[in-house]
């Protein structure tokens, strides 16, 4: 049956728009079309000289999924903060004592283990690129309702407007609402925990380092920025975060110095500060007929690993693998819908994301244990690690998304599919 779209992707969020770009620059998709709804779009670019508060660490393997449609080449290079080394250290230790783990790029071939980039920012150049312009069809709207049958998908607008597609991406967002009406349900977990989000001037140079302490109530991380400040995200508990959004500002830079044992010296709040609250969120499946989950729609995760976005772009990467690799094969878009087909992706992302959900969960719970027996663990555990050449490779290949089931495109030359 005739279908407005091949593909509709709902939430143009930063995985959304990724998916929807890269659906537009596969070959394997030549005049398939290609819409996504999103209730708030840009409209403007960012304001040149204003960091939004929302940063992302993004991975070199999320930075090669970018540039295979152009988005991460048009990211001005003034708005990437590189990141070569990072330090994390419990909070009874020292930044390069034994309880600590240094990870460096020096030890791998990249140059670097990822970029601080603004979120905003970086959708704007997702938006700008050719694939989304020219292949994209960009819908402003709210989805309410969706009706998923054996021959097309029916997606209604609060506005009343319609649309029919073969396949629903659901990319809206830790509560997705296209998930709760394809009938897919989740596993919840509230840490009682929120971030504190801000940026702040440092008397000492960041060194393009992430320094992350371990306190008893969660992390704090101090993320390099591209303008030589350091953007704050500071895990903690919710009444200490809302505290620290409201109290006096030489309160909170004090705080804030003691928080990360004065490594950067004095600070100094240099933007708005805000709280946000944290859940970890995981679908219990990813896909039915004609519908499939990518990015916090399938899984929410802490923010103590920098993981969030960069396991969204996977997905998308795989999700789009798994279509072109149907549609090489003989398949068609009546069939790439089909379940025996998502469930392919489903298999590969969702056992990628459910150990990378356990290892973050895992060390969140770790740190948070004030007990003397799991804090001396953790001491000692982070002082093999940092010995323990292997491991310590393992994990930063995990970080850097350049170990694991990579789709191809994350790849170091899987090459470029730009048009
Ligand atoms: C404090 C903090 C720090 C973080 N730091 C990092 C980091 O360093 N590295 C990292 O990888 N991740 C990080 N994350 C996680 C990261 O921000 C998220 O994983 C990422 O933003 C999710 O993107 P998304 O596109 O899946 O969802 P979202 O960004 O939530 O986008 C969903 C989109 O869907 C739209 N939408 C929702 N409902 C509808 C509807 N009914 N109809 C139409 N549109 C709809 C929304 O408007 C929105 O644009 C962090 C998270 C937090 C909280």
């Amino acid at each position: 049956m005739r279908t407005d779209f091949g593909i509709v992707v709902i939430g143009g969020g930063l995985v959304g728009a990724c998916t929807a770009a890269l659906a537009a620059a596969e070959p394997a998709f030549a005049n398939l079309p290609v819409a996504l709804i999103e209730a708030n779009p840009l409209r403007a670019p960012p304001p040149p000289d204003v960091v939004d508060l929302r940063v992302s660490a993004l991975s070199v393997a999320s930075a090669r999924i970018l540039d295979s449609f152009g988005a991460w080449s048009a990211l001005d290079a003034r708005y990437k903060g590189p990141y070569c080394d990072m330090v994390v250290w419990d909070a009874a230790g020292k930044p390069y004592g034994t309880a600590s783990i240094h990870f460096s790029a020096s030890g791998s071939s990249e140059p670097n283990l990822g970029h601080i980039v603004e979120n905003k920012r970086l959708l704007w150049c997702i938006y700008g690129t050719r694939a989304f312009r020219d292949g994209v069809s960009l819908l402003e709207g709210e989805l309410a309702s969706l009706d998923l049958d054996e021959e097309r998908a029916e997606l209604t607008l609060t506005d009343g407007r319609k649309y029919t597609a073969q396949l629903v991406v659901g990319s809206d967002g830790a509560q997705s609402l296209s998930r709760k009406l394809a009938g897919i349900e989740v596993s919840c977990q509230d840490y009682d925990q929120a971030a504190f989000v801000t940026h702040v001037k440092t008397a000492l140079p960041h060194r393009q380092t992430a320094w992350q302490r371990f306190l008893p109530d969660g992390p704090i991380a101090f993320l390099p920025l591209a303008d030589g400040r350091s953007s704050i995200v500071w895990t903690t508990k919710p009444e200490h975060a809302q505290a620290l959004v409201r109290d006096s500002a030489a309160r909170v830079e004090a705080e804030l110095e003691a928080a990360i044992d004065g490594v950067l010296g004095k600070v100094t709040l240099d933007a708005d500060r805000v709280s946000i609250p944290l859940r970890m969120i995981h679908a219990r499946r990813y896909c039915t007929e004609r519908f499939v989950l990518v990015g916090d729609a399938a899984h929410t995760v802490h923010p103590l690993a920098g993981q969030g976005v960069n396991l969204g772009f996977l997905d998308s990467a795989a999700l789009i693998e798994v279509l072109a690799e149907e549609l090489t094969a003989g398949g068609t878009v009546e069939t790439f819908c089909e379940r025996r087909v998502l469930r392919r992706y489903e298999r590969w992302r969702k056992s990628e994301n459910t150990l990378a959900l356990a290892f973050i969960d895992g060390l969140n719970r770790l740190f948070g244990s004030g007990s003397g027996v799991a804090a001396s663990a953790r001491r000692w555990g982070l002082g093999v690690v940092d010995q323990a050449t292997p491991l310590k490779r393992f994990l930063m290949g995990r970080a850097m998304g350049t170990t694991g089931e990579l789709p191809r495109l994350a790849l170091a030359h899987p090459g470029s599919r730009q048009r």
